[in-house]
């Protein structure tokens, strides 16, 4: 399988996946550099698939639905918001691709219908997991959200992440100031800043580095605990005064 990252509006990205002769178009924020990618390519898509219904991640939808004529797979739960959907899709649905079989993920929370796609170790996580990150509780709250990033750390370590947004330097910066005795996250922010400066994207994580790292992945952390003055409280609990943090940071 092969997969191109697409950066798209000011720090989005969409993904190109192709198997055999079959492609696919990952969350295209806007048509025009999905177009370019295609084109450079030499791929035509059949499918564009949806994370959820935010418009950084629905935007090229249906001009590359006419373009190319591909159907649009999005989360069952929330046909109505997803321009020119065609396939609703969810964890007992599951889907198929290029022969592979595609696990879905419900992980409300950042949106009530959000969902990640896993194909063959790959995952596309949308705004509900980032790289070092978890997106915005907009529609749910933390034991929601907290449910959904468990699902996703209960993915193999080896499975990769790609997210909806190059937020990772920034995610980094606040990471340090939950966790500062964290090595791996230390060693893996000199990673990130080198990555960047070149321009380069952070993307994809795995979930073991994910799990290593992220902040709001672990809420069993000692030294997050201990910072946060909630050495016996729930993960739930952690997890959800990180996020608050976050949201003040
Ligand atoms: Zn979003
Ligand atoms: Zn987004």
């Amino acid at each position: 399988m092969q997969i191109e990252i697409v950066p798209c509006l000011a720090d989005n990205y969409a993904y190109l996946v192709k198997s055999g002769d079959q492609c696919a178009v990952v969350d295209p924020s806007e048509a025009a550099p999905v177009k370019a990618a295609l084109d450079r390519l030499g791929w035509r898509p059949a499918f564009i698939l949806n994370t959820h219904h935010h418009i950084d991640h629905v935007g090229g939808n249906l001009e590359l639905k006419a373009l190319y004529g591909a159907e649009i797979v999005g989360p069952g739960k929330d046909t109505g918001r997803i321009p020119g959907i065609d396939t609703g899709v969810d964890e007992h649905s599951g889907w198929e691709f290029a022969g592979h079989e595609v696990r879905i993920l419900e992980v409300p929370g950042h949106t009530r219908g959000a969902i990640t796609f896993v194909i063959e170790g790959h995952a596309f996580t949308g705004d509900t997991l980032f790289a070092l990150g978890c997106g915005r509780m907009f529609e749910g709250d933390a034991p929601m959200m907290w449910n959904s990033l468990s699902k996703l750390a209960a993915l193999p370590d080896a499975t990769k992440i790609y997210c909806g947004h190059e937020y990772t330097e920034s995610n980094g910066r606040f990471a340090l100031t939950i966790e500062p005795g964290n090595a791996a996250l230390k060693a893996r922010m000199i990673e990130v800043k080198a990555a960047r400066a070149k321009g380069q994207p952070t993307i994809p994580s795995t979930i073991g580095l994910e799990k290593q790292t992220n902040p709001f992945l672990r809420p069993e952390s000692a030294e997050i605990r201990k910072g946060l003055g909630l050495e016996n409280a729930s993960d739930t609990a952690v997890f959800g005064e990180v996020r608050r943090r976050k949201d003040n940071f």
